[in-house]
């Protein structure tokens, strides 16, 4: 069930039409629909239910949009939350979602983080190297905590999916070898401030074949079966997240349950308390990035460029990643030309898609992206002094604007001439 949709011939968000939102609030802006972000939370649940693995431990994936508002409703709907800074970590605990389920995951958590994480009492911290183990087991130590861990393991697999967002191979950053797990656990777990009870791994983003996650949770199957048999009680296996959306026809992600059912199979006998990270696959398609024609300008070979008002800093995918986003009129008219569009940027690679067909536009039309739910106004910039493009969530024939336009002015107030230019 798709809550975007064309009511007479404008694009509503379930029953809120885009054109209102345009006019009170200005373009560009992000609109989410609360029903879809409901809709995908339940499914993902129900997919892992299905499949028999019982009372899954569902932490959203902060960073894919960590709108206060989106994660009040993530968190009606039972999820935790994944956090990778102190930022995230308050914006989770600001919308209610219960410390215990909270879990800290990142290549780089800071001291300061690591106490103010302790003190908020929050439920797992995901290790990633005997470091940061040992700073963690150190601090816990000193204020008293003892730290529930899992050691985020790096099960070296080609994810299939973009460089840039792929973190399980060998010469990514992210976790430890499968050859060096069991010396650096067992050092971990002796230490009187970690409570080590698990393992952890996320191999990459958008995948769209779930093979690459089969093959990486076999591996860490058999690590389980090592760490057990050297005496350690492995309770907990956080098996991160990663499931792709369709942002393009002919892109055809795994369904849930299809990953349910991989995941049920693959994780036969652990007899673990499972953990999962989805960001993307819950708010991926729940939101659409809003944005006003500013003229058209002829270019080579009669492709125009369609100048559109949203730029590469508030929607960084396709200059990032190259990536597709679909893009409609939001009152179309039937007519279709080829076109290039781009953002104002002073950037060639601010630019949306080249040589598409798309509904014809013409200067002053809106139109949307689709698909920018996730990964969208959280990567956003100010670069060439704009704005941060304000964000809308829709209930049914209701709208509230969750994230204000931060104005150019703004950012210029924090900005200071020291006295010796003054
Ligand atoms: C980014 C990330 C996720 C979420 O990835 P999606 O592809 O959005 O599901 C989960 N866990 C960790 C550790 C991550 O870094």
């Amino acid at each position: 069930m798709d809550h975007f949709h064309l009511i007479d011939g404008v694009m509503h968000v379930e029953n809120v039409p885009l054109t209102t939102i345009a006019d009170e609030v200005g373009s560009p802006v992000y609109v989410y629909s609360q029903a879809t972000l409901v809709r995908h939370a339940q499914v993902f649940r129900e997919a892992l239910t299905k499949a028999g693995i019982e009372n899954p431990h569902i932490a959203f994936a902060i960073k894919a949009n960590p709108n206060l508002a989106v994660l009040k409703v993530l968190a009606g709907e039972g999820y935790g939350a994944d956090v990778v800074s102190a930022g995230e970590m308050n914006r989770a605990l600001a919308a209610g979602v219960p410390a215990k389920d909270v879990v800290f995951s990142g290549v780089g958590k800071s001291a300061d983080e690591m106490v103010a994480a302790l003190k908020a009492g929050i439920g797992q911290f995901n290790i990633e190297s005997e470091e940061e183990g040992r700073e963690l087991a150190t601090i816990a130590e000193t204020l008293g905590y003892r730290a529930d861990c899992v050691l985020r393991i790096n099960p070296d697999v080609d994810a299939q999916t973009n460089a840039k967002i792929s973190t399980g191979k060998a010469e990514n950053k992210f976790g430890l070898g499968l050859h060096q797990a069991p010396a650096i656990y067992a050092r971990l777990a002796a230490l009187p401030g970690l409570n080590m009870r698990g393992v952890a791994l996320h191999i990459g983003s958008q995948l769209l074949n779930l093979e690459p996650l089969e093959t990486a949770f076999g591996k860490i199957g058999k690590l389980i079966a090592d760490l057990r048999n050297s005496g350690h009680s492995i309770t907990h296996v956080d098996l991160g997240g990663g499931l792709g959306v369709r942002y393009k026809e002919g892109d055809h992600p795994p369904h849930p349950d299809e990953y349910g059912e991989m995941v049920a199979r693959a994780t036969k006998g652990w007899n673990v308390q499972l953990m999962f990270e989805p960001g993307r696959v819950i708010c991926g398609n729940a939101g659409v990035l809003v944005t006003k024609v500013i003229r058209v300008k002829p270019g080579s070979g009669n492709v125009p460029f369609v100048i559109v008002d949203a730029a590469m800093n508030d929607l960084a995918r396709p200059a990032l990643y190259d990536a597709w986003h679909d893009f409609e009129a939001v009152e179309p008219t039937g007519e279709r030309f080829t076109a290039n569009i781009v953002g104002p940027v002073c950037e060639t690679g601010d630019t949306f898609a080249m040589a598409r067909e798309i509904d014809a536009v013409r200067q002053g039309d809106l139109a949307l992206f689709r698909t920018c739910g996730a990964y969208g106004a959280t990567m956003a910039s100010t670069y060439n002094s704009r704005g941060l493009v304000p964000e809308v969530l829709v209930s049914e024939n209701r709208y509230a604007v969750v994230a204000e336009r931060i104005v150019p002015a703004t950012i210029l107030e924090a900005e200071h001439v020291p006295d010796w230019l003054a």
